[in-house]
């Protein structure tokens, strides 16, 4: 077992993982659900997460190759869809080598699929750009695309698109995306990919045969800033990722001494101040602002003072019994990471996969 002095960790509670994988996965009982596990599996840890979902989902998703020849390295077998597909020439070698799914999204792509020799054999998704406008293929392009493969490329081809602004249940924009999907495909019927995890819990026109599952199958929510614009589907999501932290020393002020750099608080009454064992080198954000809430010993607590490299500091003033090496919630099973985030003007997503390699985590099989 690794020695850690300073007990700072990220805990990642692998069934509750695998509880909101099925729970989700059960609201589109006609879709494959994919598992997107990009950037460290948004920062639980890609192989640990890849190696608990390979018994139940069919296949997972990543950003770009590099990432899933680490899962490959690790043992992981299942399929691995490439969102961003290649980026040269030479990533289809690899990827028919190594069972990943390239989603083609440029027409440059399709020039490279169309110069292997010989033609490629694996597994590919054509994405199309239906108003997000990063990646896809232009509507009136696909039929162009689609001559350029061959019969076995197309016998297993999915088409897929992505949404801009799911999470906003008021939006008519999903609808008029899925609707533009559906006119390309109407022709070709091939296999369809569109919903995202708000695509899930809140467009059910949007499930096809395969779905992509991201944030929500880390317990979060997928919703912006301004929750009443959002209504999620009745399904209970479980918290994945607890950052703990502990005080790690405690002082009192009289009226009118600051806290920390730059002087940005001044207790406005005789003050007790905590200072936590994680700061902006952890990953947490140094524009949290004064009163961003962290969770001590089953209460609220606000920050005072700005974020350190390695610290922060919270007005625990008003809490009972508060002593050296108590145990501090960043966020988590007890303070919804989403509350957190409005006071660093971020959002779940952000937060997740900013952790910095410096937290341990502590995984609960
Ligand atoms: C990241 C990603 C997803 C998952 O999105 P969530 O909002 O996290 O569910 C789905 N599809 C693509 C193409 C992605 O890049």
């Amino acid at each position: 077992m690794t020695y850690h002095s300073r007990k700072t960790y990220s805990i990642i509670n692998l069934p509750a993982l695998v509880s909101n994988y099925h729970h989700i996965a059960n609201l589109a009982p006609q879709s494959e659900t994919i598992a997107i596990i990009k950037a460290n599996a948004y920062g639980h840890g890609a192989i640990e997460v890849a190696k608990i979902l390979s018994s139940h989902a069919p296949a997972l998703g990543v950003a770009f190759i590099d990432e899933a020849i680490e899962l490959r390295k690790a043992g992981i077998t299942l399929p691995i869809l490439i969102t961003e597909g290649p980026l040269s020439y030479e990533d289809f070698s690899v990827a028919l080598q190594q069972n990943f799914w390239l989603m083609l999204h440029t027409p440059e792509q399709v020039d490279w699929l169309g110069q292997q020799s010989p033609s490629y054999t694996g597994k590919l998704w054509l994405k199309v750009d239906t108003g997000m406008n990063r990646l896809g293929i232009m509507p009136d392009e696909v039929d162009i695309i689609l001559a350029k493969l061959t019969n076995e490329q197309l016998q297993s081809l999915v088409l897929c698109t992505h949404f801009s602004s799911s999470e906003e249940i008021d939006n008519p924009k999903t609808l008029l995306q899925i609707k533009q999907f559906e006119r390309i495909n109407q022709k070709h019927g091939y296999k369809k990919s569109l919903a995202n995890s708000a695509g899930i819990l809140n467009w059910p026109a949007s499930h096809g045969d395969y779905n992509r599952l991201g944030i929500a199958l880390y317990g979060a929510t997928p919703i912006p800033a301004k929750p009443s614009q959002v209504k999620l589907a009745p399904v209970k999501l479980t918290p994945v990722m607890t950052l703990q932290s502990t005080i790690i020393a405690l002082r009192e002020l009289s009226v009118g001494e600051s806290v920390g750099y730059g002087e940005i608080w001044q207790a406005k009454r005789p003050s007790r101040i905590a200072t936590i064992a994680i700061g902006y080198a952890d990953g947490y954000p140094r524009n949290a602002k004064n009163g961003t809430p962290v969770w001590i010993n089953g209460q609220l607590a606000p920050m005072a003072g700005r974020v350190s490299m390695d610290m922060i500091t919270i007005d625990v003033t008003d809490l009972a019994q508060v002593k050296i090496g108590d145990t501090v919630e960043l966020w988590g099973e007890n303070l919804a990471i989403e509350t957190v985030a409005e006071y660093m003007n971020t959002i779940n997503y952000e937060l997740l996969t900013r952790i910095s390699a410096r937290v341990p985590k502590k995984y609960i099989f």
